[in-house]
């Protein structure tokens, strides 16, 4: 080959490769902190300016949930939890009615097993977000007693922005919902700036909009005893993928784990499963999911499943066993070698 012939050959393949950079479609992505995790936006097919733009009001949109939703420290939440134990009426703050009355309706699908209400337990174990967890587990007469005193959302009455609490025992505790319910919001507001192909990421539960280009968007599902990642979901169009597992918070005294999802009838943590992973539209549905199903464990799951309305689900058991059902298994492909011992189940 001449030089001249090189020259041409080169210039082509750089044109080409340019040609290939173009039809890539640019990718945005952002990362920070909210709700104790890491939140990662990424938007695929838009201006970078514009989705930059998207980005900076997702972040502030966590910022306000995660500090108007802190149970006990100076929020609008806190604030209600105190009015909650008069029994009086008061004016609920704005943000909170809404993300009350859809939680009610799920608590309500999940029999009472995915359960806000039971702020003050969960504050007992120290597994609220403003404290470490006790060394030990609390008292049992004073478990017994708030597990006897039942609250549920059932007790709150709503008047148009007023509400009262029959029960006051009842604390709003949204740990186990407002990163679900958070994702729904902001990709709401995500949706409202044109923008199709995006997904939100907060600590491994996420909602994904679209397509990654031409691919299906690729979600890790941790294994919950550790060694990486178990399986990948391909998840493409509006999907939520959640996860509820007993390694988030937890302490171990005298050779038991003690997690922090609490089963609201016992006052004690879950027993019988390790993980379970929900996908479904909705992040909202599938983060309190998530959680009812990890309290239902192992002969319940699927009952409570198909009263909440999901069809997709994932579970770990204690023995390291997997079982999902039919629809759930389409889309999910393990990562470990040898994979897990697996069962497809079919749901009532
Ligand atoms: P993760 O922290 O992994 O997202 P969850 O969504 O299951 O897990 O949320 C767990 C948190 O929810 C706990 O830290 C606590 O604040 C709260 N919680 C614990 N048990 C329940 C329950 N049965 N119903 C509602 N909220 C709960
Ligand atoms: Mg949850």
């Amino acid at each position: 080959m001449s030089w001249r012939q090189f020259t041409w050959a080169a210039l082509l393949v750089a044109a080409l490769l340019l040609g290939a950079c173009d039809t890539e479609p640019p990718v945005t992505s952002r990362t920070f902190l909210a709700f104790g995790t890491l939140v990662e936006v990424t938007i695929v097919g838009t201006e970078p300016k514009q989705a930059e733009q998207a980005i900076g009001q997702v972040q502030q949109e966590f910022e306000y949930m995660h500090r108007t939703w802190q149970p006990w420290d100076a929020s609008a939440l806190a604030r209600m939890n105190m009015l909650l134990t008069t029994g009086a009426w008061f004016s609920a703050a704005p943000s909170v009615l809404p993300l009350l009355q859809q939680a009610a309706e799920l608590e309500r699908a999940s029999g009472g097993r995915f359960n806000p209400a039971i702020g003050k337990l969960i504050k007992l174990w120290g597994f609220d977000e403003s404290d470490q967890p006790t060394a030990q587990p609390p008292p049992k007469d004073e478990i017994a007693s708030l597990v006897a005193a039942k609250p549920s959302l059932a007790d709150i009455e709503i008047d148009g922005i007023r509400v009262r609490s029959t029960n006051p025992a009842v604390a709003l505790d949204f740990g186990a919902f407002a990163k679900g319910y958070g994702v729904d919001r902001t990709i709401e507001l995500l949706r409202r700036h044109g923008i199709e192909n995006a997904i939100i990421n907060a600590g491994g539960d996420l909602r994904a909009i679209g397509s990654h280009g031409d691919r299906a968007w690729r979600i890790g599902i941790r294994a919950p005893r550790g060694g990486g990642i178990l399986a990948a979901v391909e998840i493409s169009g509006d999907q939520s993928v959640f996860t509820s597992g007993d390694y988030e918070r937890f302490f171990e005294f005298q050779g038991q784990r003690y997690h922090h999802i609490l089963d609201p009838a016992t006052g004690y943590p879950a027993r019988g499963l390790t993980s379970v992973t929900v996908m479904t539209r909705e992040g909202a549905r599938a983060d309190a999911a998530a959680t009812a199903l990890f309290v239902a464990g192992p002969d319940h799951w699927r009952q409570v499943a198909a009263d909440m309305g999901v069809e997709r689900v994932m579970v770990v058991l204690a023995d390291g066993s997997v079982q999902m059902t039919a629809r759930m298994a389409e889309h999910m492909h393990f990562e470990q070698d040898p994979p897990p011992q697996t069962t497809v189940v079919s749901t009532p």
